[in-house]
């Protein structure tokens, strides 16, 4: 089977063992508001939503506003930069997983203009002196094309407390 990776055969009371990796090709309609949000992204752009209601900006952005259930359409283009809300280091090599080999940080940013987080990688950072409270900033990819690791990973803002 061409979408299927057989790793190792072992025999064990008696039976075969197939231990693989089996391929699923997908097609994933990514719905208005996450096209908007990627179409933002490779034009090196942040949007988010704004609630009608409550004004609270959401990044990524949402269909609908989790504190009041409000519908949202008012799009607003957020900062590059932010503050790292909280984060933790990975310690161990995953690459079925993980984009990066450990040790890595992700962290929760919250942009310049939003009012909440965004799960990220983080880069160029001296894992041991990263602190909740410090400016980043995202590091765009050389040729974004629409999704969200256009958005490499955020830095720390040199400089910045
Ligand atoms: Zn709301």
């Amino acid at each position: 089977m061409e979408n299927e990776t057989v790793l190792e055969v072992r025999e064990r009371d008696g039976l075969l063992i197939h231990q693989g990796v089996i391929r699923v090709p997908y097609t994933w309609a990514a719905g208005a508001v996450a096209s908007k949000f990627y179409t933002g992204l490779r034009d090196r752009k942040i949007y988010g939503v704004r609630c009608p209601r409550c004004r609270h900006v959401l990044v990524p952005p949402k269909k609908t506003c989790h504190r009041c259930f409000s519908h949202l359409s008012e799009w607003v283009e957020v900062s590059h930069e932010g503050t790292l809300q909280t984060f933790t280091v990975v310690h161990y090599h995953e690459p079925e997983l993980h984009p990066l080999k450990a040790p890595f940080a992700y962290g929760i940013i919250r942009l310049d203009g939003a009012d909440t987080g965004m799960t990220h990688l983080i880069g160029e950072a001296t894992l041991k002196a990263l602190k909740e409270g410090m400016k980043m900033k995202a590091v765009f990819k050389e040729k974004p094309e629409g999704n969200y690791l256009d958005i490499q990973y955020f830095k720390p803002v040199k400089g910045a407390k």
